[in-house]
C-alpha cells in the first residue's frame, strides 16, 4: 500500500530536530563553564570629601559608603559600591553592612555567576527594600561577569548608546561668592552644566543666588537648582517666579516627596520643568508622579535597587516623555561613578545631565580615578566597570 506523502514529512522533521540540535550545538558557541561564588566582603568606608557640600536636611563631609567585594573560584574579583542614604533611601551605614553580611551574600555562596539575573531576583526575595544594598551586590557582580567574560558593564546590559557623558558640577557652598568662584573654576576646567543646592539659605539669598550666578556664566551654559524638599509651595513658586531670567533647565525636588498636591500646583503655574529625585524610590512613583505633571527623574542606582531596575526607569521615562539626569550620589568613589557612567551610556537619554560625585573626595580608592578630559568622562574601555580598585586605599578609609 502506498504512504501518503504527509506521513514521511512528518517521520523527517521529527527524526531530524535531534541531529540538527546537536550540529547547532558542535558549531555554535559553547556554554560559559560555571564561575561559583566563593566569597562576598561588606567593606564599610568613610573618604572624606575636598570640602563639606551642604544641601537641605544634611551636610555631607565624608563618604560613608558600602564596597562589596565579589570573589569567584577562579579569583576573578568584582566590586560594587552604594552610598549610605539615610536622607534618601534611608540606608545606613551599619544598616548596609547588615543588609549584606547577614542576607545577602549567605545566598550568594557557591552560586554561579552566569545566573546573575536569577540570583538577584532571587535575593530581592529574601530581603525587600533595601535598595542600597541591592544595587552595591549587583554591579559586584556585573563587574565579576564582565571581567571574567571580558566585556565591559555596558555590554552586559544592552550595550552603548553613547561613549562618553559631560559631568555638570554641583554648587552648595555657604557663600555666594564661593559658589561663583567656584563655578568659574569648574567651567575653565571643563565641567559642562552646574546645579545649585537651594533650600538651605533665606530665599531672597537664594533668588539673588541663582541670578548672579547665570550673570557670571553667560546664557549658554546649562544652570539647574535642586532643593532636595527644602522649599515650601509658597517659597517654591516665588523661588520660580523671581528666578526666570536665570532660564533654569529644571528644578529638582522642590518641595515634600509626599506633597503630590503641591507638585502638580507648582507644574501647572510655572514655566520651569519640575524633576524628582527624593520621591523616586520605584518605577510606580515615576508614573504616579508624572500623572501630576512631573517632567523629569534623577535615577540613582541605590534608589531603585541596581542597574537593572536603572534601566527600566530609563525605558519607563522614553515612554513617559520624562526628561533623565542620571546620579552617583554624593559621594560615591570611582566604583559608583563608573557605574552611572555605564548607565547613562546605556539609556536612551540623559537630558538633563550626569552627576558623577567622585570628583568631590579628597582621595580615591581606584588606582586611576575617572578623569574629566576635554569636558567629558569616557566610558571606561576595561572589562567590567572598566577601574581597578586600590585595596591599600580600601584599608586606609576603612571603618567599622
Ligand atoms: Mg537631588
Amino acid at each position: 500500500m502506498k504512504r501518503a506523502p504527509l506521513i514521511p514529512c512528518k517521520k523527517a522533521f521529527v527524526m531530524d530536530k535531534p541531529m540538527q540540535v546537536r550540529a547547532f550545538a558542535q558549531d555554535g558557541p559553547a556554554a560559559r563553564p560555571e564561575l561559583r561564588i566563593r566569597r562576598v566582603d561588606a567593606i564599610a568606608v568613610a573618604v572624606p570629601l575636598a570640602k563639606p557640600l551642604a544641601m537641605s536636611g544634611v551636610t555631607v563631609a565624608d563618604a560613608r559608603n558600602l564596597l562589596v567585594r565579589i570573589e569567584a573560584a577562579d579569583g576573578t574579583l568584582g566590586w560594587g559600591e552604594a552610598a549610605s542614604a539615610p536622607t534618601m533611601t534611608g540606608d545606613t551605614l551599619g544598616g548596609l553592612l547588615a543588609a549584606v553580611r547577614e542576607h545577602l551574600a549567605p545566598a550568594l555562596i557557591g552560586q554561579n555567576v552566569w545566573m546573575r539575573p536569577a540570583l538577584c531576583r532571587a535575593l530581592r526575595a529574601r530581603l525587600v527594600g533595601n535598595t542600597g544594598a541591592h544595587s552595591a551586590i549587583e554591579m559586584a557582580l556585573l563587574d565579576l561577569c564582565g571581567r571574567a567574560a571580558g566585556l565591559r558593564l555596558v555590554d552586559l546590559v544592552g550595550g552603548a548608546m553613547r561613549t562618553e557623558v559631560k559631568p555638570m558640577w554641583l554648587l552648595g557652598n555657604a557663600a555666594l561668592e564661593d559658589d561663583i568662584a567656584e563655578a568659574l573654576a569648574k567651567t575653565k576646567q571643563g565641567f559642562h552644566g552646574f546645579k545649585l543646592k537651594v533650600g538651605t539659605k533665606p530665599l531672597e539669598a537664594e533668588i539673588a543666588a541663582t541670578l548672579a550666578l547665570r550673570e557670571k556664566l553667560g546664557p549658554a551654559v546649562p544652570l539647574s537648582a535642586d532643593a532636595n524638599a527644602g522649599f515650601t509651595l509658597a517659597a517654591a513658586r516665588r523661588y520660580l517666579d523671581r528666578t526666570r531670567e536665570a532660564d533654569l533647565q529644571f528644578l529638582e525636588q522642590p518641595l515634600d516627596p509626599a506633597d503630590l498636591r503641591g507638585l502638580a500646583t507648582l507644574a501647572r503655574s510655572c514655566a520651569v520643568p519640575i524633576g524628582a529625585d527624593e520621591g523616586i524610590h520605584s518605577l510606580a512613583d515615576i508614573e504616579r508622579q508624572a500623572r501630576r505633571g512631573l517632567a523629569g527623574v534623577s535615577l540613582k542606582l541605590i534608589k531603585l535597587g541596581g542597574m537593572s531596575a536603572a534601566l527600566e526607569a530609563a525605558n519607563l521615562c522614553e515612554r513617559l516623555g520624562l526628561s533623565i539626569n542620571v546620579a552617583a550620589k554624593i559621594a560615591e568613589t570611582s566604583i559608583a561613578s563608573a557605574a552611572a557612567v555605564h548607565l547613562a551610556c546605556a539609556v536612551p537619554s540623559a537630558d538633563w545631565g550626569v552627576s558623577l560625585t567622585h570628583f568631590y573626595l579628597a582621595e580615591d580608592i581606584v588606582k586611576a580615578p575617572l578623569p574629566l578630559g576635554e569636558g567629558a568622562v569616557t566610558l571606561p574601555d576595561g572589562p567590567g566597570l572598566g577601574i581597578e580598585v586600590d585595596e591599600r586605599a580600601v584599608a586606609k578609609f576603612r571603618v567599622e
